[in-house]
Parts: C-alpha cells; structure tokens; sequence
C-alpha cells in the first residue's frame, strides 16, 4: 500500500524528483554514467549547478545583488556561519524554538546576541508579537517555520532592520520578499532535497565588512567566488534539488503552491478544531504553521492517544508523532504532500471519533 509520508524531515518529495534522480543514478545525462561517479566539474553538471541557481532566483524572484549557493553542512552550519560572516558588534534573536535557540547559542562566539522576545515561556506555542527591536543591530535573526512546534512567521517582517532567516521548513512554501533579508538559509530535507545541501541567498552588500578572518570554508565570498563548487558539492542531492525546482515551476511556481499549502492546511485544521478528541498545540489562527500540523488529544482522551496512533498508522499514515518536546502528533505537510493524503488522516479522525 502506498503510504502517506507526514514525516518532519528527511520528508516526503515530489515523485517527480524521486523518478528523475532514480534515471540520472543509473544514466546520469546520456553519459552513461551515475551522476554519483561523474565529475563535478564535468560539464553535464555544472549545467545542472548554473540551472539550480538560476531556478531559484527565478521562482523566488531575487533581485539584482544577491547570491544564491547550494553549500553541504546542513542548516546547522549556518547557524555559526552567518554570524562568522554578518555579526561585527551587535545581532538580535527572537527565540521562537529549539532551532532558533541553537542558531543564537551559536552567534554568541561571535558577538553581543540580545534575545529580543522569546515564546519559551509556553513551550514556543506562539509567536511573540510585541517587542522593540534596537536599530544599530547588525541584523536580526529569524525562525521562519519552527518545524517542531508548528508556528509559522507568514510574512516578511517589516521590522527597520535587515533580517536573517532560518527558512528550513518553509522555503519555497509561500512567495518571499527577499530584498527584507540579509541572508536566508535552507536545509533541504524539509521541502527540497535529500538531506546534505543547504541552500543560501546572501546580499553582495552585507559581506566583506568584519574585522576578523574567516576560514575559506566558511566564507560565502569563497562560495560565491567558485559558484558553489570550491569544493565538491553535494552532488545528488543538489541533482535532486533541481528536479524539485522545475516541479515547482512546472505548476505554477510559488504563489501557486502557496494556495495549495494553505488550502491542505485549512482541511486539517478544520478537523481538528471541530473534532471533540483532538486538539491544536497553536491557537492563533496567525501563528499557526501550514507546513507542520501540531495536535494533541483532549486532556480527557489522552488514555486514546495510542489507539488513534494505530488507527491512522492502519490507513497508511507514517511519521505523524508529535517532536518528544511536544508530544501528540504533528503532520507535515510540505509542498509534495498531496491533498488527498491529507484527507485519508481527516478521515481517520472521523472514523475514530465516530467509534468512540
Ligand atoms: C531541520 C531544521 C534545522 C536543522 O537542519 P540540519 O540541516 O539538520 O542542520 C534547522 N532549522 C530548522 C527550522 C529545521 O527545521
């Protein structure tokens, strides 16, 4: 049977780019080779390198200044790498979850960090909302999507100040206002790519400007000197990468799978709003995250937890348990997510309140 992938991360990807990256690992290009044994400097696929770069600044609509890199390490390593390269005296943090704490731990190596607001006090349920942002801040750093609690920063703020934004679980999930940003990163498992690339978009203008020297390795001017191939890329799931962007493209590019996200979304939440056994962890409407689902059984059903785990697992649905730190379930629905998979978990709720 096939299953309904609501896993978190390495996630569900579009069969499209499963396919594809299935033919270029046996006949990579017409080569004759896998596309894991030819050169990264071959020219089949620097082509594939020069059209992923090309193919995000044209879905994403980034404007002249900026560099897009696909960069191995993962998100984690952004964490100290943006400060490395933007944080001379002074940044900002709003502490909306554990990846958000992780990338400040991190930013205090490197200079004054002021946790500008911080929703820990209820288990990063919301979003803070009322905070002053200092103005001499060098930037301020972002959490997007927070992937574990399932909060969501919908829009670009406006805030006076150049932001940062960790954007792992929901690049390329709605259009972006990329001029807002100094740097925007991206593991790849959440929505993108087989884990081991992570994109980077990176304003020319914010670089160049520390005191300090910073190794080659980490320095986005020496990625952005190479075009992402200072050293050898991730080559498959930069591959991958590509396959995943023309799917986008090929049905109408963001805003349209915006629409669809938010439409999957509002199916899942409705159940769970009208159905008397479960529970949002999110209240807010605004705060709530169209990527990852997070919901609970009623206090007074939570012996049921288990039964209703079994019942949605029996109609195909895998990776649907809550993060440790939140319990429940969580669903993610990311841009390969088809509706009708959602549907089978909505209908499992029913079942499973009607039996009850
Ligand atoms: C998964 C995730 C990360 C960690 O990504 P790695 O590539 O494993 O380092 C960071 N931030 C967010 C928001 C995530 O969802």
């Amino acid at each position: 049977m096939k299953k309904h992938n609501f896993s978190a991360g390495p996630s569900i990807l579009p069969e499209f780019t499963i396919k594809n990256t299935a033919e270029a690992v046996t006949n990579f290009a017409g080569t004759g080779l896998s596309v894991m044994e030819v050169s990264h400097r071959s020219k089949e696929f620097v082509a594939v390198m020069d059209e992923a770069i090309s193919t995000v600044k044209e879905l994403l609509h980034v404007p002249a200044g900026y560099h897009v890199l696909f960069l191995g390490g993962g998100a984690s390593t952004q964490f100290c790498m943006a400060p490395y390269n933007l944080l001379k005296t002074k940044a900002g943090y709003l502490n909306t979850g554990a990846w958000a704490a992780k990338a400040q731990k991190e930013a205090k190596l490197f200079g004054e960090v002021i946790e500008i607001a911080s929703s820990k006090d209820k288990n990063y349920n919301y979003i803070p909302k009322k905070f002053d942002v200092p103005s001499d801040l060098d930037y301020l750093h972002l959490t997007t999507n927070n992937t574990i609690y399932g909060t969501e920063t919908k829009t670009d703020l406006d805030l006076g100040v150049r932001l940062v934004a960790d954007m792992s679980s929901d690049i390329f999930s709605r259009p972006v206002d990329i001029s807002k940003y100094n740097l925007i990163y991206a593991g790849a498992q959440k929505n993108l790519a087989p884990a081991g690339v992570t994109l980077v978009i990176v304003k020319e203008e914010a670089l160049g400007k520390m005191d300090r020297a910073i190794p080659s390795m980490l320095d986005y001017r020496t990625h952005i000197a190479a075009a992402s191939m200072y050293n050898t890329p991730p080559v498959l799931p930069v591959y991958a990468a590509l396959q995943t962007l023309n799917w986008l493209k090929n049905n109408g590019g963001i805003s349209t799978i915006n629409k669809k996200n938010i439409e999957k979304a509002a199916v899942l939440y409705d159940e769970i709003d009208s159905n008397k056994f479960f529970k949002a962890t999110v209240e807010d409407p605004e705060d709530r995250s169209i990527m990852n689902i997070c919901f609970v059984m009623q206090d007074e059903y939570a012996d049921l937890e288990g039964e209703f785990m079994q019942l949605a697992t029996s109609k195909g649905c895998v990776g649907i348990k809550g993060h440790r730190s939140v319990g429940g379930f969580r669903a993610s629905t990311y841009n390969a997510m088809p509706k009708e998979s959602i549907e089978v978990l909505v209908a499992a709720m029913q079942e499973f309140a009607a039996k009850h």
